[in-house]
């Protein structure tokens, strides 16, 4: 067999998608994955030096992560036995669509949104059904009851707070889309920490509800690519017979562990994230841009005329930030993720330097 005839057996649904990248590039300010800008005190780095060298690395991790499974239910406000875990929200995504979604099955999502959606959706033989945002990149109810209305029983994943909008769903607004539902929910929670209403307390409630969440954004663990989901606990069940047994690896496991103790740390950082984002709101505002995006999470989107000249200038200043244009409704938009005070002034900089007034 030559090498066409081989990439020829290569399923369809998966040689058609286009692959999820990001471009390696130089930085000095990194504001373009959302992440939490701040990293964890060397003291828990070097108790995880400790763990390593003492934990035997021939052994499986445990077959269960109960610890951490536990300790995060209860951080969450979930139940006990209603929690999965895995390498990053993105596994959990592709479990939870792997056990929800069979061949050809309608799964509906917003857009823009978080492109992973589509790609696993499609990936997996599923039918993405987009939904528009409004016109102000808003929520728009009536569009997503209409559609869950037009395919009966499809998934729905939804993303509140939304990236890379920022705008999020109030509970009313999830009430109403779930109340008519009659599929599975995914409400991926990624930004969560950062504002938006937490939808926890619904679970009890919603038994088709699965909120996601991850530990690469408010927790600043991207490195350990840790993320878990929270439903009912019988629905879990089943999800955990999809899940790969294993996929959380020793090390992210105990880290995980020792995060969750770090809750004055975190929310101190995470109000410090929040009021740097409503400062830069302001000044964006005052800038000579279209638009710029309320946020409830730890980035804000901003329509530009001028985008280029913007991002080259502040590629030349070594600061990274997302260019979002080719999405769906994001003509010319960036979106800036906030950073630590003096990042988001040095983003202030460059900016006044190719606007100057602003
Ligand atoms: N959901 C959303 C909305 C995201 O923006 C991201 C990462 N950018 C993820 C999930 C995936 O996060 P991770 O796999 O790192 O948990």
């Amino acid at each position: 067999m030559n090498l066409s005839e081989a990439l020829l057996l290569i399923r369809g649904s998966v040689r058609n998608l286009k692959a999820y990248h990001l471009e390696p590039q130089e930085f000095r300010v990194k504001l373009n994955q959302n992440e939490n800008p701040f990293d964890w005190p060397a003291g828990i780095k070097e108790e995880m030096g400790r763990f390593c060298v003492e934990r035997p690395w021939n052994r499986y991790p445990p077959f269960i992560p109960e610890n951490l499974k536990n300790e995060l239910a209860d951080y969450a406000g979930a139940k006990r036995g209603g929690i999965v875990v895995g390498n990053g929200s993105n596994e959990i995504l592709l479990v939870l669509l792997l056990s929800l979604a069979e061949g050809g099955a309608p799964v509906i999502f917003c857009q823009p949104s978080f492109t992973i959606y589509r790609l696993l959706a499609e990936g997996i033989g599923a039918r993405a059904v987009p939904v528009s945002l409004d016109a102000d990149l808003q929520f728009d109810r009536v569009a997503i009851c209409d559609a869950i209305a037009a395919h009966p029983g499809a998934v729905l994943v939804l993303c509140s707070p939304n990236n890379p909008t920022g705008g999020a769903l109030d509970e009313s607004g999830l009430r109403e889309i779930l109340s008519r539902h009659d599929g599975f929910c995914i409400l991926d929670q990624a930004y969560v920490e950062f504002g938006g209403f937490d939808a926890m307390p619904l679970l009890g409630e919603f038994p088709n509800l699965i909120i996601t969440r991850t530990f690469s954004k408010a927790f600043a663990g991207a490195a350990l690519r840790l993320g878990y989901l929270a439903g009912n606990p019988e629905v879990v069940r089943e999800i955990n017979k999809i899940k790969l047994p294993y996929n959380i690896n020793f090390f992210s496991e105990h880290a995980a562990t020792l995060l969750l103790r770090q809750g004055d740390l975190l929310r101190e950082r995470v109000a410090l994230i929040k009021a740097e984002r409503d400062a830069q709101y302001d000044f964006l505002r005052r800038c000579p841009f279209e638009e710029v995006y309320k946020s409830e999470a730890n980035f804000i989107l901003v329509r530009i005329r001028e985008k280029a000249r913007l991002l080259a200038a502040l590629k030349a200043a070594g600061i990274l930030v997302r260019d979002v244009s080719s999405y769906p409704l994001l003509e010319n938009c960036l979106r800036f993720g906030i950073g630590t005070p003096e990042e988001n002034e040095q983003v202030r900089t460059v900016i006044r330097s190719v606007f100057p007034g602003s």
